[in-house]
């Protein structure tokens, strides 16, 4: 059987195929330096799991309180050995990113101190944790007070922005460096090091935290390597590999981990508690994964900006750019476009292929949104989904996917979805 006669049974035709064939021969180069980072970053995470001494007795957890949790120790050792951390804090007790951002700022921040966030606008759901969305249990109501440097009219960082926001009372600096669900580029590790080395020289004393969220295992070093204080990311996204079911990670400075450990479960017992149940073996299996299965989502990334740039709409990043995150925007300026397209990544999906997505009301969104993902962990960014808010200029934000077969998949049942639908004309 051939392979274009499987895509057929898939329901993609041949002038798809046809147009895809070149956008992907072009892309080879791209692909190959995709698949250098991911070789070094698998091999660097082979060498941390070495370097802790996993062995199999590490993959089993533990019930009860989880005491002398060797698997949950290693786990930890490893994220601290691959981050090239004093320590990590590596959980299924931390429910998602949100939940880890959270945990390290109330953690490291007390009554009095301020937090600057270096990058302008946080992720949207950071804004009940701050208090910026006034929000029951935020930062704002143990009072510690916020402040924003916002980004420069490139949308990159600022530094004469964080000059004028540094006050005495900062003590933590934030800085995300996906773009989230932003119109502004994502930050390169190298851009997020030049800004903590002006932070950490005007004032030594403050914590620089790096929102990691997206970006783990896409460069060949992680915000940790140039400087930063702490990273904190979600197991539901690059580092879980698509094989953890749960979790969140903090990894730092012993003290910022303590800090965080000791809030997490409670002051004197800290990190020695937390059962591990029969978590760690995909814990583990994920994290060993989460290079290549990172470079899969890149790659899909990557081909979804080149082959809609072809069609002749705005993508964001451009396909030719430096990819620090997994998220691609595509601006439609037409609702039935989104639509299609979520309709057709939803319709390649292994679980849930026969949904049909439609926009929909969601709590805390003004507009409707729509969402497309057939995941094996519910909710996963980390496998082939889409999603965006349906009003001007209807931006689809694409992001994960597990193989890059599937990705590529998805993109062109998602062409095709709009091709039947009359919604474009593939170029002669
Ligand atoms: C996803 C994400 C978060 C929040 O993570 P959740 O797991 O959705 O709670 C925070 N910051 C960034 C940049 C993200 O991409």
């Amino acid at each position: 059987m051939s392979l274009q006669s499987i895509y057929k049974d898939l329901g993609i035709s041949e002038p798809v195929l046809h147009a895809a064939n070149p956008v992907l021969a072009h892309l080879a180069p791209r692909f190959r330096h995709i698949d250098e980072i991911a070789e070094e970053n698998q091999l660097k995470v082979i060498g941390a799991m070495q370097k802790a001494h996993i062995g199999e007795a590490s993959l089993i957890g533990t019930t009860g309180y989880g005491y002398d949790d060797i698997g949950r120790e290693g786990l930890e050792a490893s994220y601290a050995a691959y981050f090239h951390t004093e320590d990590a804090l590596v959980r299924p007790q931390i429910t998602c990113g949100t939940h880890a951002l959270a945990l390290a700022l109330m953690s490291n921040l007390r009554p009095g101190d301020e937090m600057l966030s270096a990058s302008g606008r946080p992720y949207d759901t950071l804004e009940e944790v701050i208090g910026i969305r006034p929000s029951r249990g935020s930062l704002a109501e143990y009072g510690i007070s916020y402040r924003q440097a916002d980004l420069d009219s490139d949308g990159h960082i600022s530094f004469e922005n964080i000059l004028s926001e540094l006050t005495p009372k900062t003590r933590l600096v934030e800085i995300q460096r996906s773009r989230g669900y932003l119109t502004r580029p994502t930050f390169s590790v190298s851009e997020i090091g030049e800004a903590i080395d002006f932070i950490h020289s005007r004032r030594p004393d403050v914590i620089v935290m790096v929102d990691n969220c997206y970006g783990e295992f896409t460069e060949n070093i992680e915000p940790s390597d140039v400087g930063a204080d702490m990273v904190v990311g979600s197991l539901i996204k690059n580092p879980g590999g698509g094989l953890s079911p749960t979790g969140g990670y903090i990894a730092g400075t012993r003290e910022c981990v303590e800090n965080a450990a000791v809030r997490l479960t409670s002051p004197g017992l800290g990190k020695e508690v937390g059962a591990t149940c029969d978590l760690l073996r995909p814990m583990f299996q994920g994290f060993f994964f989460g290079p290549t299965v990172t470079a899969s989502a890149v790659k899909g990334a990557i081909f979804a900006a080149a082959i809609y740039e072809k069609l002749g709409f705005d993508t964001f990043p451009n396909s030719s750019e430096e990819r620090h995150d997994i998220v691609q925007a595509i601006t439609f300026h037409r609702p039935d476009a989104m639509i299609a397209f979520c309709q057709g990544i939803q319709a390649a999906s292994p679980i849930d292929s026969f949904v049909t997505p439609y926009p929909d009301d969601m709590p805390g969104y003004v507009s409707q949104v729509i969402m497309a993902a057939g995941a094996f962990v519910s909710g996963s960014t980390m496998e082939l989904s889409a999603d965006g808010p349906m009003r001007e200029p209807y931006t689809i934000y694409y992001q994960g996917g597990l193989t890059w077969q599937h990705a590529k998949f998805g993109i062109l049942k998602s062409v095709q979805t709009m091709l039947d639908r009359g919604i474009l004309t593939l170029p002669a």
